[in-house]
């Protein structure tokens, strides 16, 4: 699906490991007050003075985690850095280094690595954070891709999972379900094209759906946005798995339960739209669609004229006592329980 607009093909082998690994970072600078050694050495040197540190580890696997008939390597690569920013940015925490270790099988040429390093080095310096390490190795079967993300965050200010209590009010960044139905209008295109390569797919109505599929942004925004109101989130996650089971994350750790209002949830028109289309229930969608990379946090109700009318946060529930489970409150005011079904268990469904 993805045209070849680079059809130069160095192999690996003509470089080398060590050459290949000077091609891929030697552009990386430093910005960061806390890096004081980067890439070059046998590990890199940080120094955090007075601060916690956090870190964050994710990997990719080829197949698994990504398919490259749809996703360009370097929105990949954006993608593979901002993902494990958005866990240090659900700390309450600024994300300050990366490291980025890859496996490449040698059907992969430089140029793709390239490709892939583009992204990073994008994703880098819109997040400002420094790349200042990393390892480089073959694999006989896809891509590999494991990003380890380094942050600050002062003492006391850090947000866990544990800390909701009974009517705390639940809130959620952005809008939620886009990025899985993205992936589902890239799977059906891609089903089209395995029969008729010659069909170029119009995607024009799906670009807000498509982008939050493999172009997603972590919500550094919101860190911030938190420390001008004033407001410390009593617990927060990044919403990777959608939101059901991250409220059950939440709650679980928290010993807490949940009522979530099916009205409150946010939905992009586009969503909406897609989900008519595949005729899928779009709070379903919202509930269990996953790798949006809001944040779901949980706020006392003394901050809520801090953040009210903020377009940004919206709030759908709040927190009950642990006894009173976890709810779902529907348009017809039913009340159903909150289970995970995770967005892989979904895969087979739209
Ligand atoms: P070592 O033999 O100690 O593993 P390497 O030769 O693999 O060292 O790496 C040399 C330097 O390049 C180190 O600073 C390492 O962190 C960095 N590096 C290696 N591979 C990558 C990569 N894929 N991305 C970023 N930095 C990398
Ligand atoms: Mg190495």
């Amino acid at each position: 699906m993805i045209e070849d607009k680079n059809p130069q093909r160095t192999p690996l082998s003509e470089l080398g490991e060590f050459k290949l690994i000077e091609h891929l970072t030697s552009h990386f600078k430093i910005t960061q007050k806390s890096t004081i050694k980067g890439i070059g050495d046998d590990a890199a040197v940080l120094n955090f003075e007075k601060q916690q540190i956090v870190v964050s580890t994710d990997l990719l696997v080829e197949g698994v985690h990504f398919d490259l008939s749809y996703a360009p390597l370097k929105h990949l690569g954006y993608k593979a850095v901002v993902v494990n920013l958005s866990d240090i940015y659900a700390m309450n925490a600024t994300a300050t280094q990366v490291t980025v270790s890859i496996a490449v099988s040698n059907r992969f040429p430089l140029e793709a690595l390239e490709e892939l390093y583009a992204g990073i080095t994008t994703a880098a310096k819109i997040y400002n954070v420094d790349v200042v390490g990393g390892d480089t190795t073959s694999s006989t079967s896809g891509l590999i891709i494991s990003v380890t993300a380094i942050g600050e965050v002062k003492k006391g200010n850090e947000v866990l999972r544990s800390g909701a209590k009974p009517n705390d009010l639940i809130v959620v960044t952005g809008d939620v379900g886009g990025a899985f139905m993205g992936l589902q209008v890239l799977e059906r295109e891609k089903e089209v094209f395995k029969v008729n390569p010659n069909n170029q797919p119009d995607l024009s109505m799906y670009t807000y759906i498509i982008e939050r599929q493999l172009k997603p942004e972590a919500r550094k925004d919101i860190v911030e946005l938190l420390k001008t109101l004033n407001v410390k989130p009593t617990s927060m996650i990044d919403v990777s798995d959608g939101i059901s089971s991250e409220i059950i994350h939440l709650c679980k750790q928290s010993n807490v339960g949940a009522d979530v209002y099916e009205t409150k949830i946010p939905l992009d028109p586009q969503v909406i739209s897609t989900c008519e289309e595949f005729n899928v229930d779009s709070t379903t969608i919202a509930l269990n669609g996953g790798e949006d990379y809001e944040l779901l946090m949980t706020i006392s109700q003394d901050d809520f004229p801090k953040i009210k009318g903020n377009p940004n946060l919206t709030v759908i529930g709040y927190i009950t006592e642990e006894d009173r489970g976890m709810h779902l409150v529907t348009r017809a005011e039913e009340k159903i329980p909150i289970i995970a079904k995770g967005w892989n268990a979904l895969k087979n469904q739209a």
